[in-house]
């Protein structure tokens, strides 16, 4: 008796219904536990990967890391899920170095961990090499005003550079549900009908020298913050405190 009232009060999970619920899913408000949260997490990437046909077997992947969150659980979830289910494919990472002082050194070195930890051969090109020019050099010469325009745009080439030198069949990023929200956003404010229509496509630049998809198209910013944390992938402290903050609006465990 004791312990059926002892279940009564504790809220089991909405999926498996034998485990605590441990946190409500930012994506469908479920109350569900920590170990089914791993499962739809990743189950759903693999359904996106798989019903929208993003490789094929044999291909070889560039994965754009920046070592930010997006980008270090999107090398950790393709290379397990590349594991699991034999998808077949050569994964790399694909790092961008700027030259930004304090900013993107610190990046690399989370790219670098990557690198060790899951296995995952890596490919820095630096604007020094490609352009002959860094972005501080940038600054020095044009200020800080507009710098961004610059920056975006080739930033965008070297990454196309990397992944010719790379040899790779497809460029992967980790562009989530919310930013592709934020563009669409972005694209009706500016008026760009064009870039409207492509920039929800899951994979974009097929005519172009290499495809690049975005296997985190249907997943929530909020998610891809609260994965790691069970997983240990580790990030600089400041995504900590980003994760600290989200927990101050969703409940977890
Ligand atoms: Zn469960």
């Amino acid at each position: 008796m004791e312990g059926n009232h002892e279940k009564a009060r504790v809220r089991l999970c909405y999926l498996c219904n034998q485990r605590r619920a441990a946190l409500k899913r930012p994506k469908t408000l479920e109350q569900i536990c920590r170990e089914c949260f791993y499962e739809v997490f990743e189950e759903e990437i693999h359904q996106v990967i798989v019903k929208n046909q993003l490789f094929k077997p044999g291909e070889r992947i560039a994965i754009g890391a920046s070592g930010g969150k997006d980008s270090t659980v999107l090398a950790y979830v393709l290379s397990e899920l590349n594991r699991r289910h034999n998808y077949g494919l050569d994964l790399f990472l694909l790092s961008v170095d700027e030259g930004i002082t304090g900013y993107r050194d610190d990046s690399l070195e989370t790219v670098k961990r990557n690198e060790l930890q899951y296995g995952l051969p890596l490919k820095i090109v630096s604007y020094k090499d490609l352009y002959g020019w860094t972005m501080d050099e940038i600054v020095k010469t044009i200020g800080l005003k507009n710098n961004c325009t610059f920056c975006g745009v080739f930033r965008r080439q070297a990454l196309d550079r990397g992944a010719a030198l790379l040899k790779v069949d497809k460029l992967v990023t980790g562009h989530n549900a919310d930013d592709i929200a934020e563009t669409v956003l972005l694209n009706i404010l500016r008026g760009d009908i064009a870039r409207l229509s492509r920039c929800t496509s899951i994979t974009t630049g097929e005519d172009g020298p290499i495809p690049r998809c975005k296997p985190f198209k249907y997943t929530y910013e909020k998610e891809i913050v609260i994965y790691p944390y069970g997983y240990g992938v580790k990030f600089p402290w400041i995504f900590f405190i980003a994760y600290c903050i989200s927990l101050l609006s969703v409940s977890y465990w």
